[in-house]
């Protein structure tokens, strides 16, 4: 009596860049509301972060295409500078992250008072590009997206309110940060909807170009 057996998944995993080797992801950690002018726009002031998380099987990898996700009528962008954990716990890489959200269901879980699961962490909702090894890009970077070459969000990596270690140091407050996980650092304002059959352009200076399509459901 086999037949509920099946292969296992293959561990998702982000290619590195100028390597042969992947990186392998074990989970996603993301940090809400880390550049001040989108916490505004999000309604909300100055605070402590704080985490959500995405399940690594929602990785969007190499360029593929995520489709537009069920059940929800307004699909949000927010660019982020993605942090790789390596060995020892230290930063080993970074990438540019796409937090795909169902902004429809985040409104309603909030005035419920209930949990962004189904808002942030659904299928397909975190494309990432290729990992660049070493230290942190210049704060002063550029981090931008466009939706079919019309640029969206524009910012600088030093606005964000925590930076990549205050980040890491509060993430280890609550768990143990292993090698693997990724953690998505909040996005700056400019944050809005998608539809089916846009084009995302993502950048952060230094990193490599995340690049996909919103593929009809
Ligand atoms: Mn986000």
């Amino acid at each position: 009596m086999t037949d509920w057996l099946f292969n296992p998944a293959p561990t998702p995993s982000l290619p590195i860049h100028g390597r042969s080797e992947r990186f392998p992801v074990r989970r996603i950690l993301c940090v809400g509301q880390n550049y001040a002018a989108h916490a505004r726009e999000m309604g909300q002031s100055r605070a402590e972060p704080f985490f959500f998380t995405k399940p690594a099987d929602a990785l969007v990898a190499d360029g593929a295409d995520p489709r537009f996700p069920l059940a929800t009528a307004n699909l949000h962008y927010e660019v982020e500078l993605v942090c790789a954990v390596g060995v020892e716990g230290a930063i080993a890489g970074w990438a540019v992250g796409c937090d795909l959200t169902r902004r429809d269901l985040q409104a309603a879980a909030k005035d419920k008072g209930r949990p962004w699961d189904a808002a942030k962490g659904f299928d397909q909702s975190a494309p990432c590009g290729a990992l660049t090894l070493g230290a942190l890009p210049d704060p002063a970077a550029a981090i931008a997206l466009s939706v079919n070459g019309e640029t969206r969000q524009s910012g600088r990596l030093h606005e964000m309110v925590w930076n990549p270690g205050e980040i890491l140091a509060k993430a280890r407050e609550l768990w143990d940060v292993r090698p693997g996980d990724l953690i998505f650092t909040g996005t700056p304002e400019g944050v809005g909807p998608l539809q089916p059959g846009d084009r995302i352009e993502a950048t952060i200076d230094g990193l490599q170009t995340l690049s996909f399509t919103v593929l009809p459901r």
